[in-house]
């Protein structure tokens, strides 16, 4: 088996080898190529950790494995980040171990290639100012994505913790492209595209504030209880989720569901645009929203990736097991 260790990750993936991998698979999942195993994600009571896994088999690509890992809020204090995972890819053909993979960084850029994805297929062509709602540790890759798939002229951001924004300044400036901290009237007011990356439980964003023809990508709610956008904006858009299965259980869409403002039937995959079986966004006035929650064959495709350059680059380590 080989071992692709966390620290070698960055020196390995760039941002077009995710974007090809992520794009890939929600196409995939789309031509149902490849399904997700139902998620595990438990309080082990112990260390107040939430541990759990995210499996599945991606046929076409021959992916088979899992993510394990979860959030442990004691790591920071011990120099670690809080969030821990690793990929177990499995032989498809023979259920051997094929490789083990540091999962941290590849987590973030492959939810930052989701919401990528969502923008190149679903946000206007014209798109020119790009709205951040979040400031913590994912945001700097989504916006690093994000500028992309659109020519972008500006950055404006908002955060729940004001003394957070220096991270999207930074990242902005680091772009070469101007950066506002603004109200959420402004930034829906101005931004053509919103990314929201928070852990926010209650809605911050509201579809009164949110102009038309705007894509909206919602990558923060990946659990029971959390939620980024009132219910309104959810039933006012067209809505695409990477799986509508966990979009209606742990994802954004969770709350419009339940409150009766939209059927699972309205909900498409990001993978039939892809595919060229749902037409995506039809008018310039459209409100699109991306519900990215975050599936178990996203880590496995980027991990496969990374393994595939490891080896080539004689980076990955060789284990007989
Ligand atoms: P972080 O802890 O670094 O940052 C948290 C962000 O949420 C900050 O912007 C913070 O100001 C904001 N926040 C905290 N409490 C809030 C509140 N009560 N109201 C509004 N905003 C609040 O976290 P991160 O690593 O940047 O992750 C952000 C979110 O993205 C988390 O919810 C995480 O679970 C989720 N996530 C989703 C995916 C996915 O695939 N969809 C992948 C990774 C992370």
């Amino acid at each position: 088996m080989w071992i692709v260790p966390e620290a070698k990750i960055a020196g390995l993936m760039d941002r077009a080898t995710c974007f090809a991998a992520i794009e890939g698979v929600f196409g995939a999942m789309a031509r149902g190529d490849a399904y997700n195993f139902p998620v595990i994600r438990e309080a082990i009571g112990h260390a107040d950790a939430l541990y759990g896994f995210k499996s599945g088999f991606d046929r076409a690509g021959l992916a088979l494995g899992l993510k394990s890992g979860g959030y442990w809020p004691g790591n920071e204090a011990k120099g670690l980040t809080n969030h821990q995972s690793t990929v177990v890819l499995f032989d498809p053909d023979t259920g051997r171990v094929k490789a083990l993979v540091g999962g941290n960084l590849l987590t973030a850029l492959r939810t930052a290639a989701a919401s990528a994805v969502s923008i190149k297929h679903l946000a206007r062509p014209d798109a020119k100012v790009l709205g951040m709602v979040g400031a913590g540790h994912q945001s700097a890759f989504q916006m690093r994505a994000a500028v992309e798939q659109r020519a972008f002229e500006k950055v404006v951001g908002w955060n729940f913790h004001p003394e957070m924004l220096d991270r999207l300044a930074g990242v902005a400036a680091e772009l070469g492209l101007p950066f506002e901290a603004v109200s959420l009237d402004e930034l829906g007011a101005q931004s053509d595209v919103i990314i929201t990356i928070t852990s926010s439980h209650k809605p911050i964003l509201r579809s009164a504030q949110v102009k038309a023809g705007t894509h909206i990508a919602c990558m923060g709610t990946d659990t029971k209880g959390k939620q980024e956008v009132d219910d309104l904006l959810v039933a006012r858009a067209t809505v695409f989720t990477d799986e509508v299965a966990q979009a209606i259980s742990i994802g954004e869409c969770q709350h419009a569901i339940a409150s009766g403002l939209m059927a699972e039937a309205e909900i498409a995959e990001l993978g039939a645009v892809i595919n060229g079986s749902h037409k995506g966004r039809t008018s310039a006035e459209e409100v699109t929203l991306f519900d990215g929650t975050g599936v178990g064959l996203q880590d496995l495709a980027v991990a496969a990736a990374v393994v595939e350059l490891a080896i080539a680059k004689g980076i990955a380590i060789e284990v007989d097991f």
